[in-house]
């Protein structure tokens, strides 16, 4: 439920309003804006009575919100979301484009050394890795896990850069959050709602990928999760979705991208590497997705992908990633001028 406050209406209106909301059970969420105060309610679990508000001096209009989702929207927030990621890098809309690179997995030390250095030469703020790997096949190689998370923690340790991995559930969280800067929920776990409100637990940033079969209302739904538990900080991830097409591992719909902008505050960002599975398509759909208004992007890239561990197929080799590097800057002063 949103409560729409006339311009007119006095502070001692909205007290009333708050303390009503309150006496109801509910939690009021005050939503300042530069023409009207509203007031959003949380808390319920379906319809609300709203007959102890409908006197209340100063309501200009009760609406019942019947979204999945409120506090993720615009209707409850309007202002742009920018998510703070390190004491240099934030991400959102006018902010600078945000790229993160990475393996899919930490496979070794040198592995992770060698990428982070590169990521460090050419002045990419964070690298990606996963320390705990969701796999189809058991036989897969599953991650590093603990010892994944040291060497994302020497990452940053020797060479500032941020970091970000994935987390599969709730216990993986308080082990993650002392060794990365950012946390990841990948797609099989976007409704795994356990570890959705333990995420909202924290105050780290986190990247919530869009479910393999997930509508955006579901995906919002998730993000919901973790902003109901008192985490702002949240990043949309579109990764592509299954559908009946073999060729590309995903389809990559990056119409998601202006569409979700328009429904909700979060920052939403793109990633290329899974929602194409193949290296060549990399490049250029990174480029539209800036096109698209993707506030930032996810890419794998590994110092010798036909070895690696995991998505080899898909991962840029660096010099590649170097060449998409420079073209996206040009893209980024391309759409500027739009
Ligand atoms: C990943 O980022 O390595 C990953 C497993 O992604 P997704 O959850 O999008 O499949
Ligand atoms: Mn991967």
């Amino acid at each position: 439920m949103l409560i729409v406050m006339h311009h007119q209406a006095s502070s001692r209106d909205i007290e009333k309003v708050k303390k009503t909301i309150i006496a109801m059970g509910l939690r009021p969420v005050a939503i300042p804006g530069a023409e009207r105060t509203a007031i959003g309610v949380v808390g319920n679990q379906g319809w609300v009575d709203d007959m102890p508000l409908r006197d209340i001096h100063g309501i200009k209009e009760i609406i019942h919100v019947t979204k999945p989702y409120k506090l993720v929207s615009r209707d409850f927030h309007f202002p742009n979301t920018i998510v703070r990621i390190d004491k240099n890098t934030n991400v959102g809309e006018r902010r600078p484009f945000l790229i993160i690179a990475g393996p899919c997995a930490i496979e070794s030390r040198e592995q992770a050394m060698k990428t982070a250095l590169f990521l460090k030469k050419l002045g990419i703020p964070v690298m990606r890795g996963g320390a705990f790997k969701p796999r189809t096949s058991p036989h897969s190689f599953q991650g590093l896990r603990e010892e994944g998370l040291d060497i994302l923690s020497e990452v940053r340790e020797r060479t500032g850069i941020s970091t970000v991995t994935e987390v599969m559930s709730p216990e993986h969280i308080s082990i993650a959050a002392e060794k990365v800067d950012m946390l990841q929920i990948g797609a099989r776990n976007m409704q795994n709602f356990d570890l959705l409100k333990e995420a909202g637990r924290t105050k780290k940033p986190v990247i919530l990928k869009r479910g393999l079969s997930a509508t955006i209302e579901e995906w919002l739904a998730s993000a919901e999760y973790i902003l109901l538990e008192g985490n702002p900080n949240v990043i949309l991830c579109e990764r592509g979705i299954r559908t009946f097409e073999t060729l590309t591992r995903n389809t990559a719909d990056l119409s998601v991208i202006p569409l979700v902008k328009s429904i909700s505050h979060l920052p939403v960002i793109f990633d290329p590497s899974h929602a194409t599975g193949k290296r060549t398509l990399v490049p250029v759909m990174s480029l539209a997705s800036i096109v698209a208004g993707a506030h930032g992007i996810m890419i794998e890239i590994h110092p010798d992908p036909d070895h690696a561990l995991s998505d080899g197929p898909q991962s840029l080799h660096f010099n590649e990633f170097a060449k998409l590097r420079k073209h996206m800057k040009d893209m980024e002063i391309f759409v500027k001028k739009l």
